[in-house]
């Protein structure tokens, strides 16, 4: 199992959507975050960067060659990590004392993390002001109109203030007082930058799967997962080029 193209020694594998529920309640994280020893009793894992893939091998960071005989590919985003599960779960205590210390926290981003993560700060800590800013012009674009509005209104409901069609510059951030593009300026204890990672394919670009990506970054796939034009290596998840409403059709 390979674990982040700069560095993706990473030895536990999270549940991601229990993540922003970790960021307020850390002792959640003691579930959703777990060695990947502790599942794959009988396989053998390798903690290092995948860095080239040729017909038969993957080569990692360290210089390591590891044959295969079939090869699924999974490397979803790039993210920003702790190494060790010890360490992760530190993390979640250090963003929950963010949270816990704060008066008035900005969330910047309108999509699913951002409005899931302000839904968490709100139900316990309803007493903290929270402003979401979003670029778009409606939360959670990727799903209908009716649905965004129902989010939206939840929110409300809670007192988060949303502020559409706006970014927020996060380099003239000075003693909490933040500026958006619209010219209003907001003030907040801290900040969580919600506005989504970047596939981590650009290492394949230099791989025998080159000219199997599109033009977002994603693998192209048939309706087997297997990688177009390649009889023994696979592709999973969120490096696919399936839809997103096909992929929640499949799970
Ligand atoms: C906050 C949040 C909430 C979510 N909620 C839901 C939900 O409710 N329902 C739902 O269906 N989906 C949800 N999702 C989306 C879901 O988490 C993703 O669809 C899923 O994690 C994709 O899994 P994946 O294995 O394809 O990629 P990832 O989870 O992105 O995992 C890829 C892994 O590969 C590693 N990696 C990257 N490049 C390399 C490399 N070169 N070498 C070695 N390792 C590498 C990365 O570090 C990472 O550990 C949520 C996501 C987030 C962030």
């Amino acid at each position: 199992m390979f674990k982040n193209k700069n560095d993706n020694r990473k030895d536990y594998f999270e549940i991601s959507w229990a993540s922003l529920r970790a960021m307020v309640e850390p002792s959640f994280a003691e579930r959703s975050v777990i060695n990947h020893s502790d599942y794959l009793t009988n396989g053998h894992i390798v903690t290092s960067t995948a860095v080239n893939i040729t017909e038969s091998e993957v080569l990692t960071a360290q210089g390591d060659l590891i044959a295969y005989d079939y090869l699924v590919v999974a490397t979803g985003h790039m993210e920003s990590f702790s190494r060790t599960r010890i360490e992760k779960l530190s993390q979640y205590q250090e963003e929950f004392k963010k949270i816990k210390s704060a008066n008035s926290i900005l969330i910047i981003g309108g999509g699913p993390t951002g409005v899931e993560l302000a839904g968490e700060i709100v139900v316990d800590f309803p007493d903290k002001k929270v402003t979401l800013v979003h670029r778009g012009p409606r939360l959670l674009e990727f799903i209908g109109s009716k649905a965004s509005n129902k989010a939206l209104n939840w929110l409300t409901s809670k007192k988060v203030e949303v502020i559409f069609q706006q970014s927020v510059d996060l380099n003239s951030v000075s003693d909490g007082i933040y500026h958006t593009s619209g010219g209003e300026t907001i003030t907040a204890d801290c900040h969580f930058l919600c506005t989504g990672k970047p596939l981590s394919s650009a290492w394949l670009k230099e791989t025998v799967l080159k000219n199997r990506l599109d033009m977002h970054g994603r693998l192209k796939v048939d309706e087997h997962l297997r990688v177009r034009g390649h009889e023994n290596i696979f592709a999973i998840g969120d490096i696919t080029d399936i839809s997103v409403w096909l992929r929640f059709i499949l799970t």
